[in-house]
């Protein structure tokens, strides 16, 4: 961390802490990167804090617009578009020493680059972005960042000693000693400021519909494209893309997290989407209905209903317009209490017997039998009261209904 205190850090502002880790976003070596050997720098820009040079490497982005392709570019949004919603391109400092003028077989004339925190810089970060090959650019310190820019040198300075010491063990040679020296070398210096780019893309949709996501890297590697930004992560389903379109119930997806209710046909998010337990469709779960026998969902239109019950169940369930529990039930003790009502209520219903049926909390149906047929009472077991009530004579499997 570059030590600074409020007279010092005029021109780094906010950069400097974020400067404390150079490799801040994905770091990506780029063996491709092309490096400058000698980097020689227009006097005009020997400025006066330290006689140390600020420039910025070549390729680094420094307008917006030029991250626009890269960053705007990675999303295709169907029916809207895309926009910045705030970006910004800070410049954060890296620090450069060369030692050229020295004849010191341990030292080369190679730029050596330390990050805010003084620790050298990785060398795939100065290849991707590109450090060797700079150029002096307007100057951003100002007289008030000289003892920061001091300060920041000699902690440098002293890491590249313990370095030299480590790798090159000298009698009598201290740290404090190696500094003194290197620093006495006079290296060259320069500040490179290079662009971190941070901001948010807008989403906005013809339907009214938007969202927002961030984004935040070196600019360089965003528009050399080893940066991409992140994609859209649907907020419902968690399917990440980079295709965005928006519902018509406004909900921003992507196009990997839509499928289409194949029973209106309307697009809805695929974790809304049910299955039909008999066709295999899947249909937004309003169009389903759960079998009252079985329990399996199915599209409503593919249920039968019962003639005697009129519960939606699977067709599997139904024979002879009837369901399986009104065609067999259990067998009903004589003193069962909804018999009992409903026999004191009909009393030309005590020549029946052998009473079988089943009951929910909505319904009952009782079948009972004589010599002469059967009777089938569909009733209300709460209010006890008949709905409907079909017979069948001694002779005859079909059963009809009393009109009400
Ligand atoms: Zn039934």
């Amino acid at each position: 961390m570059v030590p600074q205190n409020e007279a010092d850090s005029a021109a780094f502002d906010s950069d400097a802490s974020n400067a404390a880790d150079p490799v801040v976003g994905s770091v990506v070596a780029d063996d491709s990167a092309s490096l400058q050997e000698s980097v020689t720098l227009s006097p005009g820009n020997q400025a006066g804090v330290l006689g140390c040079t600020e420039a910025i490497p070549v390729n680094d982005p420094q307008q917006v617009r030029e991250l626009s392709p890269s960053i705007l570019g990675a999303y295709q949004v169907s029916k809207g578009h895309q926009e910045f919603s705030g970006c910004t391109l800070d410049p954060r400092p890296f620090l450069g020493l060369r030692f050229s003028a020295v004849e010191d077989e341990n030292l080369s004339a190679d730029w050596k680059w330390f990050g805010g925190d003084g620790m050298p810089v990785s060398e795939s970060l100065i290849r991707k972005l590109g450090f060797d090959s700079h150029q002096p650019c307007d100057a951003r310190l100002r007289a008030g960042d000289t003892p920061m820019v001091e300060r920041w040198r000699k902690i440098a300075v002293d890491q590249l000693a313990s370095e030299r010491l480590i790798e090159n063990p000298s009698d009598g040679a201290t740290q404090a000693s190696s500094s003194e020296a290197l620093l006495g070398q006079d290296p060259e210096t320069v500040i490179l400021w290079c662009r971190w780019a941070s901001g948010t893309v807008a989403f906005r949709f013809d339907n009214g519909a938007s969202a927002r996501i961030p984004f935040a890297g070196w600019a360089s590697d965003f528009v050399s494209k080893r940066q991409k930004p992140d994609p859209f992560r649907c907020p419902e389903t968690g399917i990440t893309g980079y295709e965005l379109v928006a519902l018509d119930s406004q909900t921003v997806t992507v196009s990997a997290a839509v499928g289409i209710c194949q029973a209106s046909q309307i697009a809805t998010l695929i974790s809304r989407l049910e299955t039909c337990e008999i066709s295999g469709k899947r249909v937004l779960p309003e169009f389903l209905s759960v079998c009252a026998i079985s329990g399996r969902k199915a599209i409503t239109d593919l249920l039968e209903s019962c003639q005697w019950c009129q519960r939606q169940v699977v067709p599997s369930q139904i024979s002879g317009h009837r369901c399986s529990d009104c065609r067999e039930g259990e067998p009903i003790a004589g003193n069962d209490p909804l018999l009992v009502a409903l026999l004191k209520k009909h009393p030309e219903w005590e020549k029946y017997g052998n009473w079988r049926g089943w009951r929910d909390a909505e319904r009952a149906v009782l079948v009972g039998k004589s010599w002469r047929g059967g009777l089938a009472v569909i009733c209300d077991p709460r209010e006890q009261t008949v709905l409907r009530v079909a017979h069948r004579g001694p002779l005859r499997r079909q059963w009809t209904f009393d009109t009400p």
